[in-house]
């Protein structure tokens, strides 16, 4: 079974029950639903139509302090035209009023980065921008003003909506775009009180920086190379990516690479070999999932490109080594599992079996990439789904809280279920004793079929 997840972001290209059904079987390990786009209807018929096909997350991305263009239509134009973009509903606008923390000189990248302009002028509330390039100013498209930190609110109104959407759905994931500190992901789980999974995604020179404090109150990082290549310059996103997935594994967090990596499978069945080489590094790199965009959002090969994915997934992951380095004692989970670790090295174990409420031990065991599968099993739907996206991790739901014996109970379903057989030896960890948290504080290992005699004598 394939260890690396994937996310595909559901567009008009497939959000059809049809095609979610597909792409599930390709290998689509989570569903992302992109807000800068579509309506609230449109989302919960996404989240219906996934929710009707597969037990998998589903990740709703909020734009956060997002500068984007408003343009009632587009706007061609040429290298060294001046565009007069102001802020309050004329032709061309942006979506949040800047007006007073702009200065002449500084640089305006939109639509990635593929127009670049420069303020020459600030005048009657609008700025005048020289085009140092040709092309055109279309709706929607984003806005990077690098290296300023602008007062744009976390939620603007329409987020606020869009939040409130998540709740009431009960999604397992917001994403939130932009985030630029902790403070941002806290106004997130407390002025709006969603209790889901924040994954914060890094798409500028801020959210790098603070990174530590993000993560901290975050459950997890999506690397979002295509705002973050314009933010800071393109050629410091590998080594940016690689820490940021290092700092995530070390902490048993969720990392997400993201972004342009099967992007020509837009409109061609078949990938560049630099893509499907970027992809292949960004899961050797230790990424839990690779994430797909326009590819399934709008792409003419969605289905195709989920299961070019998880081919190179499947030929790359065997490869896939720990980068998790050895600290001071965190918690009792943490010590466990680094000693699961090393007897998953040093005896034949088949599969590693964490009985986990919230999900913790589970990515605690699986940031060290080791080779066996994790059967997760958990009581809570919320949080085998929030696994799903977890690299090697195979979450189970299966009740065992009121169970005498939670390991006999355990093996006995997971046998029945045929995802452990007689000749297997496994081992399973579990919090015995205690209702502390992060506290998976006992270590068995069985070969199935003496555990059943043993149970049965
Ligand atoms: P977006 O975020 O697709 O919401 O812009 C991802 C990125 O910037 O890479
Ligand atoms: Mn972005």
């Amino acid at each position: 079974m394939k260890k690396t997840k994937i996310i595909c972001t559901l567009g008009p290209a497939s959000s059809s029950k049809e095609m979610i059904e597909k792409m599930f079987q390709a290998g689509m390990n989570g569903a992302r639903i992109n807000t800068a786009y579509g309506n609230l209807a449109q989302y919960q018929s996404v989240i219906e139509n996934v929710r009707e096909i597969a037990d998998i997350p589903i990740i709703i991305d909020v734009k956060g302090p997002e500068i984007r263009i408003r343009a009632s239509q587009q706007k061609v134009f040429s290298k060294g035209d001046i565009l007069e973009v102001g802020f309050d509903g004329e032709e061309v606008c942006f979506n949040h009023d800047i007006y007073d923390e702009m200065k002449v000189d500084d640089e305006v990248y939109i639509d990635n980065g593929k127009i670049r302009t420069r303020v020459i002028e600030l005048k009657d509330r609008k700025l005048r921008l020289l085009a140092l390039n040709s092309g055109a100013l279309e709706d929607g498209k984003g806005v990077n003003i690098p290296n300023k930190h602008l007062s744009v609110p976390t939620f603007p109104e329409k987020d606020l909506e869009i939040v409130k959407f998540a709740k009431k759905h009960d999604v397992e994931y917001v994403a939130l775009s932009f985030t630029r500190d902790a403070e941002d992901v806290r106004n997130l789980s407390q002025i709006n009180g969603f209790e889901g999974g924040i994954i914060a995604k890094i798409e500028n020179a801020e959210g790098v920086r603070n990174v530590e404090e993000i993560l901290e109150a975050s459950s997890g990082l999506m690397i979002a190379r295509g705002d973050l290549g314009v933010e800071i310059e393109p050629e410091k996103v590998p080594l940016v990516q690689k820490s940021l997935i290092k700092l995530c594994n070390q902490k048993g967090k969720l990392v997400v690479t993201a972004t342009e990596m099967l992007e020509s499978m837009i409109h061609q069945p078949n990938p560049t070999r630099a893509e499907v080489s970027d992809v292949a590094n960004a899961i050797l790199d230790g990424s839990d999932a690779v994430m797909l965009s326009g590819e399934t959002a709008v792409g003419e090969y969605s289905v195709d490109a989920v299961e070019m994915m998880a081919r190179i997934a499947n030929e790359t992951e065997q490869a896939v080594k720990s980068n998790v380095e050895d600290t001071a004692f965190i918690n009792i989970s943490d010590t466990v599992s680094k000693a699961i670790q090393e007897i998953c090295q040093s005896m034949p174990v088949d599969k590693v079996i964490p009985l986990t409420r919230s999900g913790y031990t589970a990515r605690m065991i699986a940031r060290f990439k080791i080779a066996q599968q994790i059967i997760a099993v958990t009581p809570e739907i919320k949080v085998k789904k929030k696994l799903e996206l977890i690299f090697g991790v195979y979450p189970v739901l299966i009740d065992y809280r009121n169970e005498k014996d939670k390991i006999a109970a355990v093996a006995k379903r997971l046998n029945e279920m045929k995802l452990v057989t007689d000749e297997e030896t496994v081992l399973f960890t579990s919090a015995m004793r205690t209702v502390m948290k992060h506290a998976s504080n006992s270590i068995e290992i069985h070969k199935i079929k003496e555990l059943r005699e043993f149970l049965s004598s």
